[in-house]
């Protein structure tokens, strides 16, 4: 067997394949004068045209809301006619197209910085468009997902939005990263495309393309030079696995009967095409942001009504759990062009904004009243964002009910809600634990910093005490607790939290199959002792090898 190498497992399952790495920058040559400046300037601005042209496309096929608004973005910033004339007055001066394009990148690039909010984050990605005009100005290869002509596993640094817009589930058996984090766009992105995914993997860009692997994502692990009797065991295994996800229906249980519903998480009623079977459940996580992105005016309440009576529509009949607007920080919205903050992520965001803008969070409440009204039958459960307070419960509760909402709830995000669960359950009818920003704010790490992943790793044992404590309020108040993070849709960490006593886990739907066969694989003891020696470990690897260890090969 040859070596091992060791990340950051995200996701079920183990494919095997050969590696093709992503596409490389290009080289920029060394620098020339321009004699001629209307051809070299007409070269920048057609590469440019030609990419944000593309990325224009890409965003139209892509399903995926957030990273269709991502490669929107971009477009735009590729066609900025700053951009262009930037590179232009460097022509000018004598600079050549490629050096041009790379200098005018760098200074818009400081200015998104500068910009602060979701222009800072898009900073990151200009790289990659800058990369790619270059490439067509030079002639050479554009990177991204390569075509190796065959299945494969993606090898990169760490991918892109616009990488990952592009990756064909087809050919694409698995991802791995050498950087990156359990809550990094990749890993967001190969759960919810339900690709095994190891992230923060140092070593895997020093292979050869062809290299044949072994990616297990529940251990983290990739196995190296995989070849003879061993790859013919391991496509066995992958065979075998896959004939058990396929048999595994039904709403979510434990192998002797523990319910822990299996809901999904969605941002528009299109992601509810396809998944409305005899086994769905319901939704438990509907991110409202979607409809207000991009605006400069908020929606109206007739606008948010019918968006809302669409996904229950599509829901069929089953709950819905609706977040109302969570805008601020990681999710910032144009409309509400408020005062610039020296913190956003500790600033007026999720339910807080509704101190500024009350009407905002009733017209909101109102409309999703009249979608239910709208639709006979629906279910329709509210809560809300970055609740602190059980009195910031109890008023939201107020206001949802004052509009006839029946279920109202709240997420639990920060670390203050997790330690007054049962103050904030006793206020409300339900609670759904954010553990993607209860992690960012338990371990005072930016959920974005890609250098810090390892105290957003879910597994970390303070993160899980919060969630169980969550679960014990539910316990005693005999109220419903679920997980709506990303955390939910890992399958042993969804075992751990069935010990917990956790009622429902939601999740992007390809993620819902892996974590069904997970709970059906155990018996309510040993999830229990699942969730004990979670809880018993001294950090998140040790939580994750002692899990990992003793349930090994059962449903996972
Ligand atoms: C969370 O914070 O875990 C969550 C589900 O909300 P979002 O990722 O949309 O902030
Ligand atoms: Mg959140």
């Amino acid at each position: 067997m040859g070596e091992t190498l060791r990340g950051l497992g995200v996701g079920s399952g183990v494919a095997v394949g050969p590696i093709a790495k992503r596409g490389a920058p290009p080289e920029l040559p060394a620098a020339h004068p321009v004699d001629d400046v209307e051809t070299e300037a007409r070269r920048a601005r057609d590469a440019l045209v030609a990419v944000s042209a593309d990325l224009a496309a890409r965003a139209v096929r892509c399903t995926d809301p957030t990273t269709k608004a991502v490669l929107d973005a971009l477009s735009m910033i590729a066609a900025d006619p700053d951009l262009d004339e930037e590179v232009r007055s460097l022509i000018e001066a004598r600079t050549d197209a490629p050096h041009a394009l790379h200098a005018a990148f760098e200074g818009y690039r400081e200015l998104l910085a500068q910009a602060g909010d979701y222009l800072a984050e898009r900073a990151g990605d200009l790289a990659d468009i800058r990369d790619r005009v270059i490439a067509i100005v030079l002639g050479v290869p554009v990177p991204g997902i390569p075509d190796p002509g065959e299945p494969f596993v993606l090898v990169a640094d760490e991918l892109s939005p616009v990488d990952t817009a592009a990756i064909d589930t087809s050919t694409v058996l698995a991802l791995v990263t050498e950087r990156g984090g359990a809550t990094s766009h990749t890993a967001i992105v190969a759960r919810s495309l339900g690709l095994p995914c190891v992230v923060a993997c140092p070593g895997i860009m020093a292979l050869r393309d062809g290299t044949v692997v072994a990616v297990d994502a529940a251990a983290g692990t990739v196995e190296v030079g995989v070849q003879g009797a061993r790859l013919v065991e391991l496509r066995a295994e992958g065979a075998d696995r896959e004939a058990r996800l396929a048999a595994v229906g039904g709403p979510g249980r434990t192998a002797d009967g523990r319910a822990v519903a299996l809901l999904h998480n969605i941002g528009a009623a299109a992601d509810l095409d396809d998944v409305v079977d005899a086994s769905f459940e319901g939704v438990g996580l509907f991110r409202t942001e979607l409809l207000f992105l991009d605006r400069t005016e908020r929606p109206s309440v007739a606008e948010q009504r019918d968006a809302y009576a669409r996904v229950l529509r599509a829901a069929a009949g089953r709950k819905v759990v609706v977040r109302t607007l969570d805008a601020g920080a990681d999710k910032p919205l144009p409309f509400l062009a408020r005062r610039a903050e020296p913190n956003p992520a500790l600033g007026v965001r999720g339910l807080r904004l509704a101190r500024e803008l009350p009407d905002l969070l009733d017209d909101q409440l109102r409309a999703l009243a009249d979608a239910a009204s709208d639709v006979p039958g629906a279910e329709v459960w509210v809560m809300a964002p970055m609740v602190s307070t059980p009195g910031e419960a109890a008023a939201f509760v107020t206001r949802a009910r004052n509009v006839g909402l029946p279920k109202a709830g709240v997420m639990v995000e920060v670390p203050a809600a997790a330690l007054r669960a049962r103050e904030l359950l006793v206020e409300c009818d339900f609670l759904s634990v954010g553990t993607n920003d209860l992690a960012q704010y338990t371990f005072a790490a930016d959920r974005l910093e890609s250098s810090l992943q390892d105290l957003l790793d879910p597994w970390q044992p303070a993160l899980l005490g919060l969630v169980a404590s969550c679960a014990e309020a539910g316990r005693l108040l005999d109220r419903p607790v679920g997980i709506c993070g990303e955390a939910a849709a890992d399958p042993q960490l969804a075992v751990v939290f069935a010990g917990m006593g956790i009622t429902s886990l939601s999740m992007a739907a390809r993620a819902i199959p892996a974590v069904r066969l997970a709970l059906a694989g155990r018996t309510t003891a040993e999830c229990d002792e699942a969730a004990k020696l979670a809880l018993g470990s001294v950090d998140a690897a040790s939580a994750h090898a002692v899990v990992a260890g003793r349930h090994r090969g059962v449903g996972s």
